[in-house]
């Protein structure tokens, strides 16, 4: 036996991955089982799966997205009154986007899923190569968020969605509750909290919120799912990327830091949604999809409420 070969604390298998935070040296039998536990735990603690659902999933084709997919198409795939759509955006970034739709198109057909591709251009007579360049109040990131947000919600309404996963993960929510305590912006805590229906949103679940972002890495190589693409060249969220940053070097230093983060912020997030309960939603009186004021976000970014008004 090689001497230097760490064994999975629950089998005598070799071990693939040790989970600082735990304790754990893991095989890839129970680093599997491991990850898909924990992601059945979260969705039966906070988006319990009725019958008869449509599952929207919002699907880039990157590793976070495509594991999303997966694990739900593993968990659901084979029950008949549940059906799961992808829905992949192209926001127009030449040089990035493309192969990422591919592969989102690749995965849904090898599962069997339905997958519905939109892009900036047809819905919004704009692409984010022609937002980027201009001279913006906000960044790129915030425009292709919003539109994209606004988008998928319309589309996973047309196909009678009762629920809409996205993939992000532990190391995505710790930096965003960070960020948002950083930032001072209750209303984003309060967003960010585990959701409630409102009319007009589908509603949001995150599946992949306690697993690490390496963890979905290594699950997505095992299971040879799509890793990732060269980055956006929009990307440039200078303050997300320090925080990244300063959780990783925490995380190595006190492992656990970012699950403690997300526990916390999920213990307090109640009272925080009772001392400022969310806006009641209305109808955007330009395009209809739900929003806080009489003009959604998007059709202001977009101007389209300057036009309007004419
Ligand atoms: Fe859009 Fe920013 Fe993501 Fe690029 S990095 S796809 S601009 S949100």
């Amino acid at each position: 036996m090689d001497s230097k070969t760490i064994k999975c604390n629950k089998c005598n298998n070799d071990a693939i991955i040790f989970q600082k935070y735990s304790g754990m040296h893991l095989c890839r039998k129970h680093f599997i089982e491991d990850v898909e536990r924990k992601i059945k735990l979260t969705i039966r603690k906070h988006y319990s799966i009725k019958r008869n659902e449509v599952i929207a999933i919002g699907l880039s084709g990157g590793k976070d997205s495509s594991t999303t997919l997966y694990i739900l198409h593993k968990l659901f795939g084979k029950r008949p009154d549940i059906e799961l759509v992808g829905i992949s955006i192209d926001e127009g970034i030449a040089g990035y986007r493309p192969d990422t739709i591919e592969s989102a198109r690749e995965l849904t057909s090898k599962l069997g899923v339905r997958h519905i591709v939109r892009s900036f251009r047809d819905e919004y007579d704009t692409t984010m190569d022609k937002i980027a360049p201009q001279k913006r109040e906000k960044g790129a990131c915030s425009y292709c968020g919003v539109l994209r947000k606004s988008l998928i919600n319309k589309i996973a309404l047309e196909v009678g969605a009762t629920k809409l996963a996205i993939g992000h993960n532990l190391d995505d929510e710790a930096q965003t509750i960070l960020l948002n305590h950083l930032k001072g912006d209750v209303s984003r805590m309060v967003r960010l909290a585990p959701p409630k229906e409102l009319e007009g949103l589908v509603l949001r679940m995150k599946p992949l919120r306690h697993i690490p972002e390496k963890e979905i890495a290594l699950y997505a190589y095992l299971h040879d799912l799509p890793l990732g693409f060269g980055g956006c060249p929009y990307a440039h969220e200078a303050m997300r990327k320090e925080i990244r940053a300063m959780l990783n070097e925490f995380e190595v230093k006190h492992p656990g830091t970012k699950y403690a983060l997300l526990s916390g912020f999920d213990k307090v997030s109640g009272i925080l949604g009772r001392e400022y309960p969310q806006e009641g939603l209305q109808k955007c009186i330009i395009c209809g999809q739900a929003c806080t004021e009489n003009v959604c976000q998007a059709c202001k970014l977009l101007k389209r409420d300057q036009s309007y008004n004419k």
